[in-house]
């Protein structure tokens, strides 16, 4: 009776958007109990139909697939986007299969679909959880207008690797800052109850390790101790899990020599049983075939077996469950109750999103064309770009720039680049449809302002037509073409001020796109010398998707901005801070490293047995570069003085399960308005297993006008002082902590605390 019992939708409450709960169990059953087990299996399987239908043709052809929509042997679809086309595929399965079971719509609208918001990393920089929730929020309207209901987002991963092209994608290299922006994020994309057809489902990826991949190369081999992975990998997605996100998406890597795919010890028992959380698993793109490359099985059977077994709910891509999963509960390789687990789950799903009720909710020509793109959405692109951006020097005040200076030389390719600030997976964003930077200047200063531009090089040559699919081809740099350097340094040394935009270009990041030079690729690093010798008045705008090497920059220039890709408003976002109209409050979610060497590179290290300088060496650094980062995580500058004082603490020793309230004054000393983002770390001294030198365990964002003080508190708690420790539990052991507060994580203001 399903269909009539689900057009009563009043009578069944659906208060929670929560992937742990499971308000539907009565309706999912009943639909369950009609089920044959090829339609079971069915709702297992996810295409990439967009490509069939709209572009060219994938693996399996679009004649067959399209077949398999209609007999309802297909639960969900990717890369359909646009209500016109949404409808189409909703139709063949409403129209032609037997139980009429609505399918999903999923897409990777990872910051922003026609909006685009800075990419992840650099949005991360703001720690600003309200500007990343309302963000992700405008995405998942504006996904959901174009007939979407999932997005493979937020990706979780730690990553302390600049080397790792997908380092773009998350919120940095700390467990603590993932956890809070991811939870965020989901809270944006599904908000309070994913029955709104404004709302998405979210999925927490990639489960797990995959930021962990060996010398940041994409896809590698993860070598990860039990208690690193649950002390610095897992927090972020437990988190996800608490905050009730519908999906999970597994990953390519194996952890310590089991592929993540077929990981039952991650999926079953840690995910699904220890955390009991009732969402959907979905595998990554081809990721059970996969599993045959690895040598973990012999052939696509075996890897649906193992993936199935292993609590892997739907078959992205591997045409792995639809060929086998029949036979293998014939063969009582894999039980029903396997399959009827994740079909459950599944239906749970589509009952949550409303689809039963009416599967063309999301397909709304009217909100299609009014909630997309809209002038409030590029306002808070805007203030989301001017708020990811990280100041890192600023020797004499070189900013911010008065508007009425008479002269300013723009160098650089990426100055003029409406496309690079995009970013990679920018969703559905038009192809230069960014503000540019140089735009972005010459909208800020007065009339009287001379603006000179100069390209100095060309940083990548072409190798396709613009527009089309870039991140499937290679990026070719221009070394040799120094044509253009000369027209730069004329224009620098007509100007009283240059500001140089270097970095990379947007597909120089993501999937499939790690490196082993994060310095200036192409000419870029003549251009700087050349520049530089005629004008020493500059200010670099670097522009990229990971920390990179800036160590020349920073000996030289007396002004760097971190200004990552900061999506369709970059060029407004930037020359807001350039110019003071916004005082620059980012701090850097990743190290800055001196030196590509250094990399895997992160500040919550552990101690080596000989930690200590020497006099004349570090034993556990390097004999030819410090070891510790150029920039550390957590830093950023103002164009305003923060100070602190009146470190204190209600009670100096407290027992396990006490609260104990840390607090500190935070003063405005300088002359202009400014945020501070107040962080706490902790220490724990001794304990089961090593601990880090310092953890991020809280953070305030605040704004103080100039003179003004304000008290922030931090609670110390269990929340704050466990750990996994030796016994395999989340707990906090008793000894001596150390609380550090400060603007990042080097700060040395601290003080103790005993635990009894
Ligand atoms: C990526 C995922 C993504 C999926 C679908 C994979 O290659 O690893 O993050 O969601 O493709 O596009």
């Amino acid at each position: 009776c399903f269909f009539n019992c689900t057009t009563k939708k009043q009578q069944i409450s659906a208060t929670s958007n929560s992937g742990n709960t499971n308000n539907y169990k009565e309706k999912v059953d009943s639909v369950l109990s009609l089920m044959t087990l090829d339609e079971k299996i069915g709702q297992m399987v996810q295409y990439s139909a967009g490509w069939d239908l709209t572009g060219p043709a994938s693996s399996k052809s679009a004649q067959d697939k399209l077949e398999k929509m209609k007999k309802g042997l297909v639960g969900s679809v990717l890369n359909v986007v646009s209500v016109e086309e949404v409808r189409k595929v909703q139709e063949l399965v409403m129209e032609n299969s037997r139980l009429k079971i609505p399918m999903l719509f999923a897409y990777d609208v990872i910051h922003g679909l026609k909006t685009i918001f800075p990419i992840p990393l650099a949005e991360s920089a703001s720690w600003d959880l309200e500007l990343i929730e309302k963000s992700a929020s405008i995405a998942a309207k504006e996904a959901a207008a174009s007939g979407l209901n999932w997005t493979f987002a937020p990706m979780i991963d730690v990553s302390r690797d600049a080397r790792w092209g997908r380092i773009m994608e998350g919120g940095g290299e700390d467990p603590y800052l993932n956890s809070v922006i991811g939870v965020a994020r989901i809270k944006g994309f599904q908000g309070t109850d994913l029955s709104n057809p404004n709302t998405i489902a979210a999925c927490a990826k990639h489960f797990a390790g995959y930021g962990f991949a060996e010398s940041g190369r994409d896809y590698n081999t993860v070598t990860v101790g039990e208690f690193e992975l649950h002390n610095s990998i897992l927090p972020p997605f437990k988190a996800a899990a608490d905050a009730g996100v519908a999906t999970f998406m597994n990953s390519f890597n194996d952890v310590d020599g089991i592929p993540a795919t077929g990981h039952k010890i991650l999926q079953r028992k840690i995910l699904k049983d220890d955390w009991n959380w009732k969402g959907v698993v979905v595998s990554d793109w081809g990721s059970i075939g996969e599993m045959r490359a690895h040598g973990y099985a012999k052939d696509k059977k075996h890897a649906a077996e193992i993936a199935a077994n292993a609590g892997s709910d739907i078959d992205m891509e591997s045409y792995a469950y639809e060929a086998y999963l029949k036979k293998l509960v014939s063969e009582n390789s894999v039980a029903l109750e396997v399959i009827d687990d994740a079909v459950k789950r599944i239906l749970n799903l589509k009952f949550q999103l409303g689809l039963f009720d009416d599967p063309y909710r999301y397909c709304s020509e009217d909100r299609e064309k009014n909630n997309i793109y809209t002038k409030e959405h590029l306002k808070i692109a805007r203030e989301a770009a001017k708020k990811s951006i990280v100041l890192l020097k600023n020797e004499d005040n070189i900013l911010p720039v008065s508007k009425n200076i008479k002269s300013i030389a723009v160098i650089g390719s990426l100055a003029d680049d409406k496309n690079s600030p995009l970013g990679n997976w920018r969703g559905k964003g038009k192809y230069n449809s960014a503000v540019s930077l140089l735009e972005g200047i010459k909208e800020k200063v007065s009339v009287s302002t001379k603006v000179r531009y100069a390209k100095g090089i060309d940083l990548t040559i072409p190798t396709i037509k613009p527009g089309y699919n870039q991140f499937l081809y290679p990026l070719k740099f221009n070394t040799t073409d120094k044509s253009k350097i000369a027209e730069a340094v004329e224009v620098a040394k007509k100007s009283e001020l240059v500001i140089l935009a270097l970095g990379e270009d947007a597909y120089q990041t993501g999937e499939g796109r790690s490196q082993v030079n994060i310095g200036f690729a192409g000419l870029q690093n003549e251009l700087l010398e050349a520049v530089y010798e005629v004008n020493k008045n500059i200010v670099l705008v670097l522009m990229s998707g990971r920390p990179m090497d800036i160590s020349r920059a920073n000996e030289i220039l007396p002004g760097i901005l971190a200004t990552w890709h900061l999506g369709s408003q970059a060029g407004n976002g930037i020359a807001d801070v350039l110019f003071g109209d916004y005082n620059p409050s980012g701090k850097l979610p990743v190290s800055f490293p001196r030196n590509v060497g250094q990399e895997p590179l992160y500040y919550n290290q552990k101690n080596t047995g000989r930690p200590y300088s020497g006099k004349h060496v570090t034993f556990s650094g390097f004999r030819d570069s410090r070891k510790d980062a150029l920039f550390p995580f957590g830093f950023g500058l103002s164009y305003t003085d923060f100070s602190y004082t009146n470190l204190t603490l209600t009670k100096s020793t407290m027992s396990k399960e006490d609260e104990v309230i840390l607090s500190v004054d935070i003063q405005n000393t300088g002359k202009v308005d400014g945020e501070e983002v107040v962080q706490l770390y902790i220490r724990d001294f001794v304990a089961s297993i090593v601990r880090p030198v310092k953890e991020l365990k809280g953070f305030k964002k605040i704004f103080l006008k100039p003179g003004e003080t304000k008290k922030v508190s931090f609670a110390i708690n269990k929340e704050v002082l466990h750990f996994y420790t030796i016994n395999r539990k989340w707990e906090v052991e008793s000894g001596d902590f150390q609380l550090f507060v400060g603007g990042n994580s080097s700060t040395k203001l601290k003080t103790k605390i005993t635990v009894l």
